[in-house]
């Protein structure tokens, strides 16, 4: 049993990428071997996961850190804090909100250089989102492509997409969450994104190669 799955969080940053502050209450708190934490009603950290990294913010001004309860049965996020709160207690959270829109940037683009990758013939294997090192890796098979080509046409492609301000939606599918670019794919995803890839700026193409049968491509991108 764990008290936990009875909670009902809301989970904000599903909603708003751009609620950087909000007042809420505290509706769990404990101990563990890593030290104190709570859990807030009204959740604005993204917590790390999906190649993507976690949040750093504040509650009441101390230091926190979002981690997932991998007990809970419901997606419930703790916080890892450096004193005791107390159930019901209101509190002001904030999410560092230059660290948010850089990973939503980067976690976004990365959905765009995923989806026309994959419209060439690769399958995904893996995300990472975080600055400096953002990267897609997709099974190369038997493919020898050239590698110069496909760089040039994945970056032109991103560049068209971001040029015209392409929508970024969600929708829940069977409990899922599923986020969309206007005129590409689909996917499950818990992550943060910008509303339209007119936010983001300065995309590139950092490297593409192809190295044991893996497809590496690695991009840069901040958000305007
Ligand atoms: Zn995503």
């Amino acid at each position: 049993m764990y008290p936990e799955s009875s909670l009902q969080q809301n989970h904000i940053y599903f909603e708003n990428t751009y609620a950087f502050t909000v007042m809420t209450q505290v509706i769990d708190a404990g101990t563990s071997e890593h030290g104190d934490w709570l859990t807030l009603q009204d959740n604005i950290f993204h917590p790390q996961g999906g190649g993507q990294p976690g949040d750093t913010g504040t509650v009441d001004e101390v230091a926190v850190r979002p981690f997932r309860d991998p007990q809970a049965t419901e997606h419930v996020v703790r916080l890892s804090c450096e004193r005791t709160f107390t159930v019901g207690d209101t509190v002001s959270s904030t999410v560092d909100a230059n660290a948010r829109r850089r990973h939503a940037a980067l976690h976004t683009c990365g959905h765009v250089v995923d989806g026309f990758v994959r419209a060439l013939g690769f399958r995904h294997r893996v995300s990472n989102h975080f600055p400096g090192q953002a990267r897609i890796e997709f099974d190369a098979g038997e493919q020898k492509p050239d590698l110069a080509r496909l760089a040039a046409d994945v970056e032109e492609r991103s560049r068209k997409a971001i040029e015209d301000d392409r929508k970024v939606f969600a929708r829940e599918q069977d409990g899922l969450r599923i986020i969309g670019i206007d005129g590409m794919h689909e996917d499950p995803c818990g992550g943060t994104h910008v509303e339209s890839l007119g936010q983001l700026a300065g995309f590139s193409l950092r490297s593409l190669k192809v190295k044991g049968g893996v497809l590496k491509v690695g991009y840069t991108v901040e958000h305007a």
